[in-house]
């Protein structure tokens, strides 16, 4: 098994309402900020609410998804007074945590984000970073919650849109089922917990412990699927079948039935065997996806350490 020794990590930032109506990030960043804790042990951590006149409307974004804003095209488009809000927001938070790609941007960032989908916990990545990896390992085999999961989305650096993408090592947090504009303690509770894992994880690993490697599963993401919709009105002509609804993760094979038309007729899955999610995300009505697939995949991760000076 491979070894890698890496950098210290010092800077970690903790970001909430990136989605103006997702409310564990927005609480959680609250009570973070009250109590001023910006040093823990060799770490600085730093809270932002990331969409804040977005959060004050409790909507998902005022002009423009801001979680689709942090591409390299988007991040060195020149500004107006006319931008967007959420063009000229993700253009200041590159300017404090990135930039995005740079030796100068934040070791970790996690941003937090709900799903009304049944997902339990997800850390959400582009690339296969040990770092984030570690992380999530050590939380799943940690957290007195579970399930915790893995999900990557093949996306190159420069075309990676979200605002973990600024960052070194940048990972979402996505929990659910929590409807939007509600908090769950719950699921507050999860993602706190969470926190201090991370937290606990990064004084570990900066003080010199051996993170033994070994295999974690993730879900890769291969495509997604919109509802059946009226060719004329683009109106959706059936809902999620009540036995895809809720089973996030759970094997969908050729035959199963995905959609129920409103008209009573059932929709049945015609693709290749894979893995549901996001399934009836409540957002994604407007982005036309009903729910992603996901093929599910082993990484070997090797084991690291902290590199000594
Ligand atoms: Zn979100």
């Amino acid at each position: 098994m491979e070894h890698f020794s890496l950098p210290a990590l010092s800077r970690v930032v903790i970001s909430g309402g990136t989605h103006g109506n997702e409310m564990t990030g927005v609480y959680v960043v609250r009570e973070m900020a009250k109590n001023k804790v910006d040093k823990i042990g060799s770490a600085s951590r730093t809270t932002v609410l990331s969409n804040p006149e977005a959060v004050k409307v409790c909507r998902r974004y005022i002009d423009k998804d801001l979680n689709r804003c942090f591409t390299d095209a988007l991040l060195s488009a020149t500004l107006t007074p006319s931008s967007p809000y959420e063009i000229k927001r993700a253009h200041e938070l590159n300017a404090l945590f990135g930039p995005k790609g740079s030796p100068q941007a934040v070791d970790i960032l996690c941003d937090i984000h709900n799903t009304t989908a049944n997902m339990g916990m997800c850390f959400i990545f582009y690339r296969f970073d040990w770092i984030t990896l570690h992380i999530f390992k050590y939380i799943q085999s940690k957290a007195s919650f579970g399930p915790v999961r893995a999900i990557q989305f093949d996306t190159p650096l420069p075309e990676a849109y979200s605002l973990e993408a600024v960052a070194k090592h940048g990972f979402t947090l996505e929990v659910g089922p929590q409807p939007t504009g509600v908090i769950r303690a719950d699921i507050y509770n999860m993602v706190m917990e969470a926190l201090d894992l991370i937290m606990d994880w990064l004084e570990k690993f900066n003080s010199g412990r051996t993170f033994e490697g070994g295999e974690v599963e993730a879900f890769c993401k291969t495509n997604a699927l919109d509802y059946p919709r009226d060719p004329t009105t683009d109106d959706i002509t059936a809902a999620v079948h009540p036995q895809l609804q809720d089973n996030d993760f759970k094997l969908l094979r050729p035959g199963d039935p995905i959609f129920q038309s409103f008209n009573g007729e059932t929709v049945k899955y015609e693709g290749e065997e894979a893995y549901p999610f996001f399934v009836n995300e409540c957002a994604y009505y407007e982005k036309k996806i009903a729910f992603q697939l996901a093929r599910k995949i082993s990484i070997s991760l090797p084991s690291i350490s902290v590199t000594k000076d």
